[in-house]
């Protein structure tokens, strides 16, 4: 079985560097999906409000404890979506979360987008902090804050976030504001990590893939465990799943590394953060 490696977040709290993306699986398919997820050896799973599949998500976390792992074994993040934002509608979102998914505690929140017209991104994160301070939280954080959200954020919070989630991958590689996590000690965590698949037909990949004897997808994989952030691929198929977790028995070279490293051209798959309110 391969395992992921773990990485340790600003607070002193462990995640696993590659984990479980759940955007767009059906709720109807997601119990059985995160539970073949976890038997493959993945540990951490990402959901949000917005995904509608929460319960999904926390029945997997269940029955894995019923039939004895341990609950801390597990690592849930869930994230407060836009509509809600604001003190008091977080707090009521995150209950509303919580009786979804039927945990005692979850693992992450977080801020799923600044959405800097509402201007509720502060107040928002001031119920994550009460949340945090109330044990219901291991860690909170952020996603898709751009440097001036951050700045705008670290100003006042008491509790520095412990992850941006954001949009990344070889087209998109994020490098002025990984750089900018790195000073402020928030862990960078990739989202959309195979740019929802159109990536895999990139020349350049395809040929590293080939010259490996392995998916394009495990090669783009690999490049993020090596760049050294968090990365929540999702896939449908247990085959699909198995392969995303299977990259920890080869090597990119510095000089393949350096090839991908070609590649950013700034392209999305999703949106901008300025464009989401
Ligand atoms: P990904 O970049 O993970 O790509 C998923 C797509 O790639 C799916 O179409 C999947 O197909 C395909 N795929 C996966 N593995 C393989 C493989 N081995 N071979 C071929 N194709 C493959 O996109 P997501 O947008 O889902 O991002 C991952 C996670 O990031 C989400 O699930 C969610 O948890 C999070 N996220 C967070 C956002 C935020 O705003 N914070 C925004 C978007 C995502 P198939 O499903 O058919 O197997």
């Amino acid at each position: 079985m391969h395992r992921s490696p773990k990485h340790t977040l600003n607070n002193g709290v462990s995640i696993d560097q590659l984990g479980f993306g759940v955007y767009k699986v059906p709720a109807e398919d997601c119990a059985d999906l995160v539970s073949t997820a976890i038997d493959i050896g993945y540990r951490t799973i990402d959901t949000a409000a917005l995904y509608a599949n929460e319960a999904g998500v926390g029945a997997a976390v269940n029955q894995a404890v019923a039939g004895g792992m341990p609950r801390d074994e597990l690592f849930v993040t869930s994230k407060v979506w836009n509509t809600e934002q604001g003190y008091d509608s977080t707090l009521a979102a995150f209950d509303a979360s919580m009786e979804q998914l039927g945990l005692d505690y979850l693992d992450m929140y977080l801020i799923h987008w600044p959405c800097p017209e509402r201007g509720l991104f502060i107040p928002t994160y001031k119920a994550l902090e009460t949340l945090y301070r109330e044990g219901r939280v291991r860690a909170i954080g952020v996603s898709n804050f751009e440097p001036e959200h951050l700045t705008q954020l670290l100003d006042v919070c008491e509790v520095v976030p412990a992850v941006n989630q954001v949009e990344l991958h070889p087209w998109l590689a994020q490098t002025p504001l990984r750089a900018l996590h790195a000073e402020l000690g928030i862990t960078t965590q990739a989202w959309s990590p195979l740019a929802r698949g159109a990536i895999l037909d990139d020349p350049i990949l395809v040929a590293l893939a080939a010259g490996h004897g392995r998916s394009v997808a495990q090669i783009v994989v690999r490049w993020h465990v090596q760049s050294g952030h968090l990365v929540i691929p999702k896939a449908s198929s247990a085959q699909r799943v198995r392969e995303n977790l299977s990259v920890f028995d080869f090597v990119l070279t510095d000089a393949e590394m350096g090839l991908i490293a070609s590649m950013d051209n700034g392209r999305r798959s999703g949106s901008s953060p300025s464009a989401v309110n």
